[in-house]
């Protein structure tokens, strides 16, 4: 699969969606690719009160559904297909699923990817 499929594995699910006046979901779309080469998809919810989460989270529920957890490679993106690095919070609980997971690439264009540890260098649970 190449980087182009992948993010189109994300854009295939994002279309918002508004189950009710409190929530809409479906802005960000996300796909993993996981070591054994799987691949699992989320899209975000928005909620008031901040109670949503990000379209990574529902594609790390996905994949640890099917008992795995090293990713290698990452994406999301919005439902014009622009590329959304994960937020601090999705880093965090990637390198905390699998530490294993400093080494995921994300994926920033067509072109480049930057590794998760990158993006979240000296980890408390490392110091
Ligand atoms: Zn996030």
């Amino acid at each position: 699969m190449t980087i182009q499929d992948l993010i189109n594995e994300a854009h295939k699910i994002t279309g918002k969606y508004r189950p009710s006046d409190e929530c809409t979901s479906g802005a960000v779309g996300a796909a993993l690719i996981t070591r054994d080469g799987n691949v699992y998809t989320g899209v975000n919810i928005d909620a008031s009160c901040g109670i949503g989460f990000c379209a990574e989270h529902s594609a790390i529920a996905e994949m640890l559904k099917h008992r795995e957890s090293e990713i290698e490679i990452l994406v999301a993106v919005n439902t014009r297909k622009e590329i959304l690095p994960p937020c601090g919070r999705c880093r965090e609980l990637i390198y905390q699923i699998n530490k294993a997971n400093a080494n995921t690439k994300i994926i920033l264009n067509l072109n480049d990817t930057i590794t998760l540890k990158e993006l979240l260098p000296l980890h408390w649970l490392d110091i």
